[in-house]
């Protein structure tokens, strides 16, 4: 996709601190980390989302998480790893080529807002309601 900014990553027509590579994927560092580590993985072919994404891109993606989790602990000492992906414009992406974001959580750093809203009990016939509704979607 000419225009993709993540596309001209992987051609190396922008450049990026690489962190792992193979046939279907490229990782890189964030260049606007949310922490320290923050990582990106994505699929070599041009998708923009869930909705698109092929069953090897998908796969392949989730294995190399597998490899950097383990080299972020071995490396940076963490305590846990939030791994984040947005899908649409309403789930606040923001560049449309599919990527998993890697995001190291280190010893004494504070919680990161999108793993700790508040808890509170939903509406049991709502939530009933709309896992059915979904339920009855499925193919
Ligand atoms: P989204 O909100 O779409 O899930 O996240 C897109 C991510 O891509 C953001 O965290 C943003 O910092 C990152 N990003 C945007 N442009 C570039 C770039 O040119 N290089 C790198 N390494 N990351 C980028
Ligand atoms: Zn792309």
């Amino acid at each position: 996709m000419a225009e993709c900014i993540f596309c001209k990553i992987i051609e190396g027509e922008i450049p990026s601190f690489k962190v792992y590579e193979d046939d279907w994927v490229l990782s890189f560092a964030d260049i606007n980390p949310i922490a320290e580590g923050h990582t990106l993985i994505i699929p070599k072919k041009h998708v923009r989302n869930l909705w698109e994404i092929d069953e090897e891109s998908l796969t392949a993606v989730h294995l190399a998480s597998i490899k950097i989790v383990d080299a972020m602990r071995e490396s940076l000492q963490t305590t846990g790893v939030a791994a984040l992906q947005l899908n649409g414009e309403g789930a606040g992406q923001e560049v449309d080529h599919y990527h998993l974001h890697l995001i190291p959580r280190l010893k004494d750093t504070p919680p990161l807002p999108v793993a700790r809203w508040k808890i509170t009990p939903g509406d049991m016939d709502k939530v009933a309601g709309t896992a059915e509704k979904i339920r009855s979607a499925i193919r």
